[in-house]
């Protein structure tokens, strides 16, 4: 049991210096000399990538309750589907 709480936390310790080096230049960190990257912004960013959820950055159907609500994920596939549709319905 002590060998499975050791590995986990090491495991839990590469992710998380895995993610604040990954993310090091997220929310403008590293763009210059007032924004070097600080322990506290690295920490924090580990866990909420995100800077903001705001009615632009977050998910269309928690803020537009309609039914066209869709991400730009979906709208692609949709998009791509009626192109393969109508590809196929017109004679060649
Ligand atoms: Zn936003």
């Amino acid at each position: 049991m002590k060998q499975a709480s050791d590995s986990s936390r090491a495991l839990r310790r590469h992710h998380s210096c895995r993610l604040k080096k990954a993310r090091r230049l997220y929310w403008g960190m590293g763009t210059g000399v007032e924004n070097v990257p600080d322990d506290r912004r690295l920490g924090i960013v580990i866990s909420t990538a995100a800077l903001c959820s705001c009615h632009m950055c977050g998910n269309p159907r928690r803020y537009w309750k309609t039914k066209d609500a869709l991400t730009v994920q979906e709208q692609r596939l949709f998009q791509d589907l009626l192109q393969d549709i109508e590809g196929k319905s017109q004679p060649s």
